[in-house]
């Protein structure tokens, strides 16, 4: 079976082509990616492509815990995929992100934690984000 076919029938998903392929470009890639990137690549598999219909694809994963935004201090919104314990409803990416700040890559950084943080009184976290910033393995050498 299909990785990607997988994970749609597992999170009850209608399989379309577009899901599908937005899926596999997520399971190629070992950095978190951008919508724009998204469509580049399909545009190579499709005639057409739809940025609304690829926004409303990736919305959709998020929401069932297959993907997660990758904040990594840009404005540009990058995903990646989840682990296994993320649900509908439900993610559990504590994880930091590592901007690179030379060829502009973001990657997860799965075993390092954001760290709990205590709020001042009066204020109510609701998500803490880690990002590191530096040179990824492949510009530092
Ligand atoms: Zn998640
Ligand atoms: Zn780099
Ligand atoms: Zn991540």
């Amino acid at each position: 079976m299909n990785k990607a076919l997988d994970i749609l029938v597992e999170n009850g998903l209608r399989k379309t082509a577009m899901r599908q392929g937005v899926l596999e470009i997520f399971l190629d890639s070992n950095m978190a990616i951008s919508q724009q990137l998204i469509e580049n690549s399909l545009e190579k598999q499709f005639d057409k492509v739809d940025r609304i219909t690829i926004y409303r694809t990736l919305k959709t994963f998020e929401q069932k815990g297959i993907i997660h935004k990758a904040i990594d201090g840009t404005h540009t919104p990058k995903y990646a995929l989840c682990l296994d314990d993320c649900t509908e409803h439900e993610h559990h990416d504590t994880h930091a992100h590592f901007h690179c700040d030379d060829c502009g890559r973001t990657y997860c950084i799965e075993e390092v934690e954001a760290p709990k943080i205590k709020a001042p009184k009066g204020f109510k976290v609701k998500s803490t984000h880690l990002v590191i910033n530096g040179l990824c393995n492949d510009c530092s050498s």
